[in-house]
């Protein structure tokens, strides 16, 4: 004997039932019991029915006729036109019924739980009907039960209480008896010692199979779903969750009490007593393996065999002083909401001796904290007891395994993986067994936090990075270039995983929850909606992806003063662009702070000398016990391209205008030529010295004409160089005369900074610096009278690109 049962999705339209029909024609020649569901969605359709035609709302007809058009095109579907005529009469005679009851209770105004079983009930009784129609009108030897005449409850509406020992006698009496191979069971449904019609619970399908596959003493229970097993966590949230091939009665039932609505919790208890098999198996692939559910085979090496999840939880606590070293207050807590039958999902830990605190289901919110209130009144009115704290919007995730028990630190990796991620922990729990570890979170951050879960125990170390782009200029187009390119390596060598999910710039945004593609984002740019900074902002926050990263390629004071937005919600910073830590220094601190505060890296090594590992090197030098004495630096890229080849033979304007047209200039060179740019540079490395210092302090001895530095377009700008070009052949002849070149320094040192063109002598450090080179020579307690000398490329959009890179590779090994 084997019980298979098939769930709402297996038999929602006539193309699915085919498949069932299928897998139930290719089973073993032995008596087959077939538990089917409702067609996908009718329970819940009739339930919504009757809802509205309780509330006296006409609406009710509407879902009606939607629930008769289902199951009438199901049955044109399957059955020849000549073989139609009885199974419709009979469907639509039941649908009669259906009416009538629904009719009854508009007029009335009012439902009962009763008139609810008896209404939710149709769903399977008419997907049971239809399905063994069917089955006998392709030559299978089938029959039909009903369900309510083998499984019988008390009267507990909506979740009524199996009569085990009558139950388990009519099911083997009838399968012992029957002649056909295979009989159709509707799933869900039971019936009262009084013959009213009750059910077991919703997705109580599950069970109805269990219950059958106990009393026949059935050799395999097997479920046939939308999914080919029980997975890691639940695979439509979690992409990467892999299908476990065996796990224990226990475990799967841990699993599924906190929320793998794969399977039913009531379903495991009768067949774990006679030890009889569960097989998970997937309609839609039947010839994958899927789950085995057996007993206990001890198999040590896995510690945490599945994380889940139940939504729509509310934390009530009750509180207060008069709580303390009185016996009794847990009892009458717990026996208020047993006595209005209100299942608690969890009790979690309480961080004082005078609070409890439960885990209980929102839509039972209001009526327990109305009950508890009323227990405790007189507690409550003396100011012993605050009224019971009611916390909504809750959820709960879990890591399950029999094995966890005899390892330590799995709580420890639990809570810091969430914490990395900020991920709020209301409450935590760990049931007595140790089979489960369980927390209490917000509802909107339960993807997130099973995402992260999931990387951090089952992944091998994979981590996936989730980048958001704004500005995919000269920089920015270059950095998705390298990220295309590394992507491979970076996932099998350094386990990171990087997906791009949005890119901006000034126009357009575009965002994919799977990865925008690299070789064809400019495209999807371009189709992309009107750019927003602060639709940005919403979107990212809202999509609440681990590991998230904002990069700013963009040189705009309107996105860097996003910044704390980001690093509020716990997403990471990398930028290129100097404003932000270059403004005022309560803001640059803030930013900091907050980094620090929300665990998101606030990176910015590009500010100074774009790719070159310049604030890194500072950063350790200072974290190390080093003490920063001098800077001394050439650091714009652009100004040494400009002071390089100007000379008696060329123009200043020119050589700026070539500056300008290679990409090593802001796209405004007054940035660059007024020197406000290697201001700011130098007073980032001072602050990241952990100097206070702001932009006016350092002194700036231009070399530019006032007319010049005062132009206010880039055309005004080039026609004043034209017109001073004699001033700057004298700069240049000046120095050759003393056989120096001219460099753009800057300089930090007792703490004041300056920047501005000087005479370099030969044998100098600076003198031989090529091209559009930077150098830094750091003079620090380590490094008295030997500089630590970082030098190279410090400009341009590939360096740069890279130098934002290994930000976001700092974060991955963050
Ligand atoms: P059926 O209608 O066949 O009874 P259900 O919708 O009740 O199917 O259960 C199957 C669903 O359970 C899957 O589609 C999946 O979304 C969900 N689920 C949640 N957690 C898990 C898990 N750990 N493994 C597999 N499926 C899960
Ligand atoms: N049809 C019922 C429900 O949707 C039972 C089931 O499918 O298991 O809850
Ligand atoms: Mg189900």
């Amino acid at each position: 004997m084997k019980i298979l049962k098939f769930g709402g999705t297996s038999v929602a339209n006539d193309e699915n039932i085919k498949k069932v029909k299928s897998i139930v024609q290719n089973a073993p020649d032995s008596k087959i019991g077939v538990v089917v569901s409702a067609f996908g969605g009718v329970t819940d359709m009739l339930l919504n029915s009757l809802d509205r035609a309780s509330s006296q709302n006409k609406n009710y007809e509407n879902t009606l006729n939607e629930i008769e058009e289902r199951h009438i095109a199901v049955i044109k579907n399957l059955f020849p036109i000549n073989k139609q005529s009885p199974i419709l009469s009979r469907v639509k005679s039941q649908l009669n019924d259906l009416e009538t009851l629904l009719e009854g209770s508009f007029l009335i105004g009012e439902t009962t739980p009763r008139l609810s079983d008896k209404v939710v009930s149709y769903g399977e009784l008419l997907s049971s009907f239809i399905i063994s129609e069917f089955f006998i009108s392709e030559g299978l030897d089938a029959t039909l039960k009903d369900g309510r005449t083998l499984i019988k409850t008390d009267e507990s509406f909506g979740n009524a209480n199996v009569d085990f020992e009558l139950t388990y006698h009519t099911c083997s009496t009838y399968f012992a008896d029957v002649k056909e191979k295979v009989t159709v069971v509707p799933g869900f449904v039971s019936s009262s010692h009084n013959g009213n019609a009750t059910t077991l619970g919703r997705g109580g399908s599950d069970y109805t199979a269990a219950i059958l596959a106990a009393a026949t003493n059935a050799d395999v229970l097997e479920i046939w779903t939308d999914v080919s097993g029980m997975y890691t966590a639940n695979p439509k949230l979690v992409k990467q969750a892999k299908c476990v091939s065996h796990i224990s009665y226990e475990e799967a039932m841990e699993l599924s009490h906190f929320g793998a609505k794969v399977l039913y919790p009531p379903t495991i208890q009768p067949v774990l007593t006679k030890e009889i098999p569960i097989v998970i198996k997937n309609t839609f692939a039947p010839d994958e393996e899927g789950t085995y559910i057996t007993k206990n085979e001890n198999d040590n090496t896995k510690t945490v065999r599945g994380i889940s999840h139940v939504e729509s939880i509310t934390l009530l606590s009750l509180e207060g002083s008069g709580m303390v070293g009185i016996p009794g207050i847990s009892k009458r807590f717990f026996e208020t909401l047993s006595q209005e039958g209100i299942s608690v999902v969890m009790i979690t830990q309480a961080s004082s001796e005078h609070s409890i605190c439960v885990g209980i289901s929102d839509k039972d919110a209001k009526q327990a904290a109305i009950a508890v209130n009323n227990t405790f009144e007189y507690e409550i009115a003396s100011k012993r007891i605050d009224p019971v704290h009611v916390e909504q919007n809750l959820a709960i995730v879990a890591l399950v395994g029999d094995n966890m028990k005899s390892h330590q630190g799995l709580s420890g990796k639990m809570f810091s993986t969430l914490g990395k991620n900020n991920v709020n922990i209301r409450a935590i729990a760990q049931g007595a067994s140790e089979r489960n570890i369980s927390a209490v979170i917000r509802k909107d951050d339960v993807k997130k936090a099973l995402n992260t879960l999931h990387e951090a125990f089952f992944e091998e170390n994979i981590k996936q990075l989730n980048l958001f782009v704004m500005g995919v200029g000269n920089v920015g187009a270059r950095f998705l270039t390298q990220i295309k390119k590394q992507k491979a390596y970076l996932k099998n060598e350094l386990k990171l995983n990087i997906r791009v999910i949005g890119i901006s710039n000034s126009r357009t945004m575009v965002f994919n929850e799977d990865g925008i593609s690299l070789s064809s984002w400019e495209q999807e740019l371009a189709n992309g909606v009107k750019a927003n900074k602060d639709t940005f902002i919403d979107r990212v926050n809202k999509l609440n992806y681990r590991n998230s990263i904002f990069v700013d390629n963009t040189a705009s004071m309107d996105v860097a003063k996003t910044y704390t937005r980001y690093l509020n919600n716990s997403i990471s910073v990398v930028t290129c662009n100097k404003i932000a830590c270059s403004s005022g220094y309560e803001s640059y601190k803030e930013l900091k702070q907050l980094a620090k505060k929300y665990s998101a890296p606030f990176l910015f090594e590009t500010n100074v000398g774009a790719g070159l590992p310049i604030i890194d090197t500072l950063k350790h030098l200072i974290a190390s016990g080093d003490k920063i004495n001098k800077i001394q630096a050439v650091l714009s890229g652009s100004l040494n391209f400009v002071f390089n080849n100007f000379n008696a033979n060329t123009t200043f304007h020119d050589v700026v205008k070539q500056a300008q047209e290679e990409g090593y200039t802001e796209p405004d060179p007054t940035v660059d030529l007024s020197g406000i740019d290697v201001m700011r540079k130098i007073l980032i490395l001072a602050r990241e010295s952990g100097y206070v210092l702001e932009i006016e302090d350092i002194e700036n001895k231009s070399f530019l004409p006032e007319e010049s530095l005062n132009t206010n377009s880039n055309e005004t700008f080039f026609e004043s160089l034209k017109k001073y070009e004699k001033n700057f052949q004298l700069l240049y002849s000046k120095a050759a005369a003393k056989e120096c070149k001219l460099k753009y320094v800057a300089q930090f040192e007792n703490g004041k900074a300056s920047v501005g063109l000087q005479e370099i002598p030969k044998g100098h450090d600076f003198y031989n610096l090529e091209g559009s080179d930077n150098i830094v020579l750091f003079y620090t307690e380590r490094y008295p009278n030997q500089p630590m000398i970082i030098k190279g490329a410090g400009a341009g959009a590939d360096v740069t690109a890279s130098g934002i890179f290994a930000d976001i590779i700092r974060i991955g090994n963050f």
